[in-house]
């Protein structure tokens, strides 16, 4: 019996004879790193027990395991040998990217840095690539990094680029134009590697939809991105929901996940909790361990091979 917040699935319409094979299910999630949730987010209407790791590491094992995802892309993550020792034995293999200069590392008793990951199931594919990178901001390194793998698909042989960012938190103008050029160089760094295969950029934009990093992601030149949860109509209202103290109640939709739409079609998204669920203290909480809800969407193949030109 699950103590955490229902979650239930939407579908997508779509042309099942434009579509091939089985759905690739994939995970998008800021996981709330450990050092950060309980010594630097003031998430003063938490119960501190819902905080603690011993608490937190199951919610956050069954959040990733329960709708039994085929990638998992995850940011904020500074218990990566735990996670991957624990994924290990549903037969998933990750990898991991560290943030330059964590601000865990400056907090007492930290786990290391926090970064970037992604696990795979490994019976279901070879890795063939993986690469990773700071990005930049007008061509200086900034804290925050990207992680990329090219995967194969065992069965069907058709390969397969995830990659996942965290951008650079906080508001203002400037922190605005820092991220739009973030995801510049981002999908520079992802068109570098993808080729011309069907490519799935998952992360923790810090963006709201009317930011210029969105629009540079749904109008980017190297092919074609759509934003998964778009498709219900609207991105959602909410992928973050929090109180912190001194800053208050903070709702807004900053996690995404774009899909270069030519070569794969959504079939499924999960919805995000009702408010009802969350509860007045929103999360995390003890029955939700981060302060950003997961995504997740089904992805299948498109089955025309015109390439994008
Ligand atoms: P970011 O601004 O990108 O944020 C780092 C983390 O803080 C994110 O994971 C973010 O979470 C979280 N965060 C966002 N808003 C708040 C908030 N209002 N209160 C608490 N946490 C929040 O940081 P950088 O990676 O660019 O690193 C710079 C930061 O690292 C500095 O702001 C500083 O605090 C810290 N630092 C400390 C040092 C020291 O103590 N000596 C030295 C160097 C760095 P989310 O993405 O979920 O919003
Ligand atoms: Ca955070």
């Amino acid at each position: 019996n699950s103590q955490l917040i229902k979650r239930t699935f939407s579908s997508i319409p779509h042309d099942q004879d434009g579509v091939e094979g089985n759905p690739v299910r994939v995970l998008q999630w800021n996981v709330l790193s450990q050092a950060l949730g309980q010594n630097n987010d003031r998430f003063d209407n938490c119960p501190l027990e819902a905080l603690e790791w011993k608490h937190r590491r199951c919610h956050m094992l069954e959040e990733i395991l329960r709708h039994n995802p085929d990638i998992i892309c995850l940011q904020e993550v500074d218990h990566f040998d735990f996670l991957s020792r624990a994924l290990a034995t549903q037969s998933y293999s990750g990898l991991f990217v560290p943030k330059p200069d964590s601000p865990c590392v400056y907090i007492n008793d930290n786990n290391g840095p926090d970064g970037c990951a992604i696990f795979y199931k490994n019976d279901k594919f070879d890795l063939l690539e993986k690469h990773d990178k700071v990005l930049q901001v007008w061509t200086v390194h900034s804290n925050q990094v990207s992680l990329l793998l090219v995967l194969k698909d065992k069965n069907t042989q058709k390969e397969l680029c995830v990659s996942t960012t965290h951008l650079k938190a906080r508001k203002g103008a400037l922190l605005s134009t820092l991220r739009n050029e973030q995801g510049k160089d981002l999908l520079q760094f992802i068109s570098s590697h993808a080729a011309d295969r069907p490519t799935i950029i998952c992360g923790d934009f810090n963006a709201e939809p009317t930011e210029p990093v969105y629009s540079t992601m749904c109008s980017c030149s190297y092919f074609p991105l759509e934003s998964a949860y778009k498709l219900s109509g609207s991105e959602p209202l909410y992928t973050s929901w929090k109180i912190r103290g001194g800053e208050g109640e903070v709702m807004h939709t900053i996690d995404y996940m774009f899909y270069t739409k030519h070569k794969l079609t959504v079939s499924n998204i999960l919805d995000m909790p009702k408010e009802i669920d969350i509860g007045v203290n929103r999360v995390p909480s003890m029955t939700y361990p981060s302060d950003h809800f997961s995504l997740i969407s089904d992805f299948y193949f498109n089955n025309n091979t015109t390439n994008f030109c």
